[in-house]
């Protein structure tokens, strides 16, 4: 409508573009209802408890006039309140404002009886906020956020942000955490803050969301500089804006105490298995799955464990073995951590970094030519030589298990009181006997199973042996005969070398901000 309420003429002109007829109107407003139920996404919900609201999925901007400073006036229900990472709009008290809709469109919005905690880290004002119940304490939760500022500050070199807000939302059912300009949205589960295990794994994903205020929110790929909100954004660098903060998100938990350097070693262990057991990683390239995002990696495919590499968990691999090789190319003078903060620098927000832009930076520090890394692990699906690496830090990697192991190549869930297969690993006996994804497994050798019996029953066995398997599949019901083979990718461990060079003693204890005595396993 116009400025005195006449209705004006619109029309839609695409899926997300409405145009409105201005004719002689001296302002125009908009008015619109949005369906708002998706907590758990962290894009927009309300209910009778809260609302939340991330602004790039709620507001409408005008065409060409993205630069336009933007205000926003809440107005809330009841007793609720705004928490934001907005700027308050002069003395206004739900009126906020930005300067550009990408600023505004960074600073998601909280309204609710949430709980606000103000801290202050050299100067400079945080925000915790916590919405929902549970057992967390903010008196233990504070100090450790002050930490995770201060070693990010340390590693950075500066704060790039006047305010930060951390948004928790307790709730159950819920989990994750989206990076926004000056804030981020985290979301856990009720009972997540005592255990000493959940409450580590809280660390972790504050570690990542917080890391993300540069590696991404200021250092940011080309191809999401600036955000085209119209279409999708591709960009070949999805595993360093992920992995490498996946990488450092564990990495800064080790530096600042919360994990032992011998508990992030075992998460390596166990990564360098899943790296070795995934045949999506021999298909597709770290940098082939951050361009496909768009199609492949959100979609859940079925195949995407045999066909596609994940950029999250490659890519930090990735980036462990450039912060190895940076490390032993260049005496342990440099790391990966200068490449990080070199990159901060000389691509300030609004300049965008391509891949080989990181190369570069990668081979000033090392100082020597890495076109093969890129060329095998970037761009490429050649297998990762795990032990090489490590032992650069003079670890080695070491089978946990003492004989074979059978395998069967199936991954089962249980539900409804039915055993499902949803996963068969490619070029595994299961798989070279034609098991299908969403056979219902029915028995073993004629004994009835579910996933836990037939996890059990095949370790009973050894490789070579034949077993039946019984499925409906389509509602028919199918035999098949599969020989087991003995597992070749195993439960793997890190252990420090008997005697290490001064070089592999100093990689490793400034890599883990340890002492060499500290690390056996
Ligand atoms: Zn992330």
């Amino acid at each position: 409508m116009d400025e005195h309420g006449k209705a004006l003429e619109w029309s839609k002109i695409d899926k997300q573009t409405w145009r409105i007829k201005r004719g002689k109107a001296g302002s125009v407003t908009a008015r619109y209802l949005v369906y708002a139920n998706e907590f758990g996404d962290r894009t927009r919900g309300l209910n009778d408890e809260h609302a939340f609201v991330d602004p790039a999925t709620t507001f409408m901007f005008v065409k060409n006039q993205l630069d336009v400073p933007i205000t926003v006036t809440v107005t809330p229900f009841g007793n609720w309140h705004v928490t934001t990472g907005l700027v308050q709009l002069g003395d206004k008290q739900n009126a906020f404002t930005a300067t550009n809709y990408e600023y505004f469109a960074d600073c998601p919005i909280e309204i609710g009886n949430q709980n606000d905690f103000v801290f202050d880290v050299d100067g400079v004002p945080h925000d915790l906020m916590i919405a929902g119940n549970g057992d967390w304490d903010e008196k233990k939760i504070i100090p450790d956020l002050v930490k995770l500022v201060k070693a990010n500050k340390n590693f950075w070199g500066r704060l790039p942000y006047k305010r930060y807000v951390f948004m928790v939302e307790v709730y159950p059912n819920f989990g994750g955490g989206t990076e926004h300009i000056n804030s981020t949205i985290m979301q856990t589960r009720p009972f997540a803050f005592q255990n000493p295990d959940s409450y580590k794994r809280f660390l972790g994903l504050v570690s990542h969301e917080y890391f993300h205020t540069w590696n991404v929110k200021q250092l940011r790929p080309r191809g999401i500089t600036p955000y085209d909100y119209t279409k999708e954004n591709y960009v070949n660098e999805l595993w360093v804006a992920e992995g490498t903060t996946s990488y450092y998100g564990e990495l800064m938990l080790v530096r600042t105490g919360f994990i032992t350097p011998e508990e992030f070693l075992n998460t390596v262990a166990q990564g360098i298995r899943d790296d070795r057991l995934r045949p999506g990683n021999r298909v597709q390239s770290v940098s082939e799955s951050s361009f496909d995002a768009w199609v492949k990696y959100w979609r859940g495919r079925q195949n995407a464990y045999n066909a596609e590499s994940d950029y999250y968990s490659k890519g930090s691999h990735v980036s462990l073995l450039l912060d190895l090789e940076i490390r032993h190319t260049s005496k342990n003078k440099h790391s990966l951590d200068d490449v990080m903060r070199t990159m901060f620098e000389r691509f300030p927000l609004g300049k965008g970094y391509a891949v080989d832009d990181l190369q570069k930076v990668c081979e000033e520090m090392a100082g020597g030519n890495l076109e093969q890394f890129f060329q095998q692990y970037v761009r490429g699906t050649a297998p990762i030589p795990w032990e090489q690496f490590l032992g650069y830090a003079g670890l080695r990697l070491e089978k946990k298990d003492a004989g074979p192991k059978p395998w069967l190549g199936i991954m089962t869930s249980d539900r409804d009181g039915q055993t499902r297969i949803y996963r068969v690993i490619a070029g595994s006996p299961s798989y070279d006997a034609g098991l299908d994804v969403d056979d219902e497994v029915l028995a073993l050798n004629g004994f009835r199973v579910n996933s836990n019996d037939l996890t059990n029953r095949i370790a009973e066995m050894k490789g070579g042996d034949t077993v039946k398997l019984t499925v409906f599949r389509n509602d028919v019901l199918r035999k098949f005969e599969i020989t087991l083979r003995n597992q070749e990718v195993l439960d793997y461990q890190i252990a420090p070398v008997g005697s290490p060079t001064e070089l592999q003693k100093a990689i490793l204890d400034d890599w883990l901000k340890t002492n060499w005595g500290n690390a056996k396993n």
